[in-house]
């Protein structure tokens, strides 16, 4: 067996198909002025959705928020999640990116050949597709059928708050 390590390192970037989502990094905004500088009355609350104040949809931001804190209460796992902390996306948005193929547990990633799974995702359709590009199989696994999963129901939830499917606009 092949023990050293391959070209299909989790660091590199790889190719996804033309239809994947595409993702970048979230822009951070400023913090807050310090407490001490605003009147007692107007210093908010320090409710949990501080963290994602500057993401513009404020239900991502809303759904961000709930499910960290769920995570955090050891209620959700993070693999179960349908919006990503990290690049502060829905899932499918963003699960194209290298930090989403996950060589130890096998989260997008073919076993067989050690390298990253592709991802399609048709927000219409909402399917979402893993495909090894080494071995042309499918993703397989419970890690694989996790992240289809968890995709899925990130399409469903953008769906489910009415946003506009953009492909459809001409
Ligand atoms: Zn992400
Ligand atoms: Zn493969």
């Amino acid at each position: 067996m092949i023990t050293t390590p391959r070209s299909g390192h989790p660091n590199q970037p790889y190719g996804a198909t033309p239809r994947s989502a595409s993702y970048g990094r979230a822009r951070r905004g400023a913090e807050l002025a310090p407490a001490s500088s605003r009147p007692a009355a107007l210093i908010p609350l320090p409710v949990f959705t501080d963290r994602y104040r500057d993401v513009t949809d404020r239900r991502l931001a809303a759904r961000l928020a709930a499910e960290d804190l769920a995570e955090e209460a050891e209620e959700l796992s993070p693999h179960e999640r349908v919006t990503c902390r990290l690049h502060r996306r829905w899932m499918h948005q963003c699960v194209a990116s290298p930090q989403h193929a996950i060589a130890v547990t096998g989260h997008r990633w073919c076993r067989r050949c050690e390298v990253a799974l592709n991802v399609a995702v048709d927000e219409l359709t909402g399917t979402v597709a893993l495909t090894c590009a080494r071995c042309r199989l499918p993703g397989s696994g419970p890690a694989n059928r996790q992240v289809v999963r968890t995709c899925r129901a990130s399409i469903a939830a953008v769906r489910a708050v009415g946003e506009p499917v953009r492909a459809l606009a001409s």
